[in-house]
């Protein structure tokens, strides 16, 4: 992985206590972690709270941000509304040697040998699981939905004709059904 500066938090120099660190969300820090590039015009925020204890760190990401997505339902790009925020707590533990506890659910074990701490991976992941699963373009001031008028009419006729096709289908298995039983019924004769 690409190491960045800016990323990195030297925690030893810190004082006790939280700190804010912000970031800048980026189209080439996006793509550069891995971000499918549906996914774009990405803008914003990630504003890190690093409170630092003796032997742990609370850390919590809040995002607030922009992103640009081709809708589920039209195909229209829009932007999508970023906001959420994770907690994590980073755990110090002895040295190099001896055994590292497995990380948890939310707590990653860090030795404290390791001064510097990047927090790239973290913004980054943070902000995909910021992303909502469904685009869908919101609705329009007037409550209808805010979709390619178009784009929706079109899928409605297809919508019609697959149905209409599903339908067919089902009559034609229950026909052959039918047609199955059939020999059997006529065994008996
Ligand atoms: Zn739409």
């Amino acid at each position: 992985m690409k190491h960045n500066r800016e990323y990195e938090i030297a925690w030893q120099g810190l004082k006790p206590g939280p700190h804010t660190f912000e970031y800048d969300i980026e189209d080439r820090f996006m793509r550069e972690h891995g971000a499918d590039e549906e996914l774009k015009s990405w803008g914003g925020r990630v504003t890190l709270t690093f409170d630092k204890h003796e032997n742990f760190f609370m850390l919590n990401f809040d995002i607030d941000g922009t992103v640009t997505v081709p809708c589920d339902r039209c195909g229209d790009d829009f932007p999508l509304r970023l906001w959420d925020e994770f907690d994590l707590v980073i755990k110090l533990t002895g040295g190099d040697e001896g055994e590292k506890p497995e990380d948890e659910d939310d707590v990653v074990f860090i030795p404290r040998s390791e001064t510097v701490i990047d927090m790239s991976a973290w913004v980054y992941e943070f902000v995909m699981l910021s992303v909502p699963l469904q685009h869908i373009h919101p609705d329009n001031a007037e409550g209808k939905p805010g979709c390619n008028e178009e784009a929706l009419k079109l899928l409605n006729q297809m919508g019609d004709s697959e149905s209409h096709t599903a339908n067919t289908l089902w009559k034609g298995l229950e026909a052959l059904k039918e047609v199955k039983k059939e020999p059997k019924t006529k065994k008996t004769k």
